[in-house]
Parts: structure tokens; C-alpha cells; sequence
């Protein structure tokens, strides 16, 4: 039984044209919670299931949170999602939906967290929104998909939270020894924890985090990131908050399909020209998606 599935890779000629190259669209909004969380939390919550999980615990209160609970759903496992009272209601009610129970604990994600992981025993399986190699398998067959249609990325664009995405590229890059090729890292301002750890020259933990784009607001990325982070290929950047969702806004009418300022930031890098390919190039966006994205959110 499919639960996350491959989503359709679409040459992108309005953005090629923005751009000056070959852009190719890895669609994940298209996955059924309308995000890429979905590839990791079905790995990791099939695999949990096959070592007698009676439940699954998460402490995620965006996509991670949904995925977790419509794995569970899928694979008949009742899901526990902790999630601190700054989440949404558009997001409780997607997690809801999935028929998941929800838990609101804690003013901030690590108090809902530190909740989640009391909740773990034998049987009850935590589940982390970014930081389990189990999380990265499930995402790097995003790369076996892009070459099994015969494309062969010159170069990657995506996204950075807590860096499960940035590690899950990696290791499918590395499967098709494709690793040396540039990987465009990005982040907003407000939640620049890659970037400030790259300027440290160590992993560091933000004393906060700001912005729209709640999404990739850890204040710490996990270390396997920082560790491919540091690999010459790799180059982080930080756009604004206006260009993240001015790019979904843009994106919605070019593609008609509505994302997350999360999303937004890796999009931004192509309508705003940021970097320079070469009209030979094929270049790899990961539209990463998102759920809890409404239209009036994006009106700016
Ligand atoms: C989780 C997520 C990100 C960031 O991914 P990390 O693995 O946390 O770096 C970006 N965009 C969307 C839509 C996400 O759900």
C-alpha cells in the first residue's frame, strides 16, 4: 500500500524563462498531506510498524505533524500529535482531520516536544520532525525519481528548517553520484539557523526566530545538515520574507498551485534571479509545498 507517492516532475518554461536555464519542478505539494514530509514519516512510520509500534508520538504541529498522522491512519497505528499553542487552528484541524489526537502543551515547540518524548515507551514510538536517518532515506528517493525520468540535475534548489529536506537530497545525490553538484541551501532572515552556523563555523541555536515563514523556524539545525552544509558543493542563502511569499504568489499563477513562504524562499532564488546558471543547465527546485497555506496569508 502506497502512502506517500511519486509526485510528477514538470519542466518549468515560465521559470526557465525567468531564469535563463532548464528548471524542473519536483512537485511534493502534490503528495496527499501536500508536502515532502510525507516521503520521510511514511518510511520511518512503516518501519516503526514492522518493530510492533502500538502508537506513534510527534511533536510537530505543521507538515511533519500531518504526515506522522496520516501514516498512521494508513497503516492503522493510532498517532499522538503534541503541538505548543502557537500552532494554527487551520493547523490543528488538518491534524485532526487525519484522525489523529491532539495534544496542546507548552508555549514554544521544545516544551511541546520535551512533552511528546514523555509520552514514548516500548510500544509508543516518538517520531522527530527532522533529526532520524530513517526521515532522510525516505526523503532521498526523491532523487531516484528525478533520474529514473531521465533527468540529471546540474544543480538543486531547496529549502532549510531543521534540514531533513538539505540531508535527505544529499544521501539521494549520493546514491546516483551526483554529489558534487551545487546545492542552493535556503532560508529566511528570521530563521537563519544554517546560516548562522556556517558563519560560527559550528552548530549554534538561535536565541529566536522570526518571520512568515513559521515552517523553517527551528531554532537549531540537526547536525547531519551542518555536516553536509560545510561540503564545498553547498551554498546557503537568505532571502526576505517579501520574496518568499511575493515567489508563492507568483508561483500560484505561473503553476497554479499554492505553497508556503517555506516553499517560497527556494523559488524566490529563481524569480529573483539570484544566481546565475547557464542556459545548459538543468536545475533541480524541490517544491517542497505545504499544507497550512491559505490565500489571504499570502496577500501582502
Ligand atoms: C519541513 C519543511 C521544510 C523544511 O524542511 P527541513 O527538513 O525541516 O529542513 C520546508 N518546506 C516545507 C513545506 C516543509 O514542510
Amino acid at each position: 500500500m502506497a502512502i506517500s507517492i511519486s509526485t510528477p516532475l514538470i519542466h518549468s518554461l515560465p521559470l526557465s524563462q525567468q531564469s535563463g536555464c532548464s528548471v524542473w519542478l519536483k512537485m511534493e505539494s502534490s503528495q496527499p498531506t501536500g508536502s515532502f514530509k510525507l516521503r520521510s514519516a511514511a518510511h520511518i512510520c512503516r518501519y516503526y510498524a514492522s518493530q510492533n509500534a502500538k502508537a506513534f508520538v510527534s511533536s510537530s504541529g505543521g507538515n511533519a505533524g500531518i504526515a506522522v498522522a496520516h501514516s498512521g491512519r494508513k497503516l492503522g497505528v493510532p498517532v499522538t500529535v503534541v503541538v505548543p499553542e502557537t500552532t494554527s487552528a487551520r493547523a490543528r484541524q488538518l491534524i485532526e482531520q487525519e484522525g489523529a489526537r491532539l495534544v496542546v502543551h507548552g508555549k514554544v515547540w521544545s516544551e511541546a516536544n520535551d512533552y511528546a518524548l514523555s509520552l514514548a515507551t516500548d510500544e509508543i514510538f516518538y517520531i522527530h520532525p527532522f533529526d532520524n536517518p530513517l526521515l532522510w532515506e525516505g526523503i532521498s528517493t526523491i532523487v531516484d525519481e528525478v533520474i529514473n525520468e531521465g533527468v540529471r540535475p546540474d544543480a538543486v534548489i531547496l529549502s532549510v528548517g531543521g534540514g531533513s529536506l538539505l540531508s535527505g537530497l544529499a544521501q539521494g545525490l549520493e546514491k546516483h553520484q551526483l554529489s558534487h553538484i551545487p546545492v542552493y541551501a535556503v532560508e529566511t532572515y528570521g530563521t537563519d539557523s544554517l546560516n548562522a552556523s556556517l558563519n560560527a563555523g559550528r552548530l549554534v541555536r538561535l536565541d529566536s526566530v522570526s518571520g512568515i515563514a513559521t515552517t523553517l523556524a527551528a531554532s537549531q539545525v540537526c547536525e547531519n545538515a551542518f555536516k553536509v552544509a560545510c561540503r564545498g558543493n553547498v551554498t546557503s542563502l537568505l532571502v526576505s520574507d517579501e520574496e518568499a511569499t511575493s515567489a508563492c504568489r507568483r508561483f500560484l499563477d505561473d503553476h497554479r498551485v499554492l505553497t508556503e513562504p517555506a516553499c517560497g524562499v527556494s523559488l524566490s532564488l529563481l524569480y529573483d534571479r539570484k544566481i546565475r546558471f547557464s542556459p545548459t543547465d538543468n536545475v533541480l527546485v524541490i517544491v517542497c509545498g505545504g499544507a497550512s497555506v491559505t490565500v489571504e496569508s499570502l496577500l501582502g
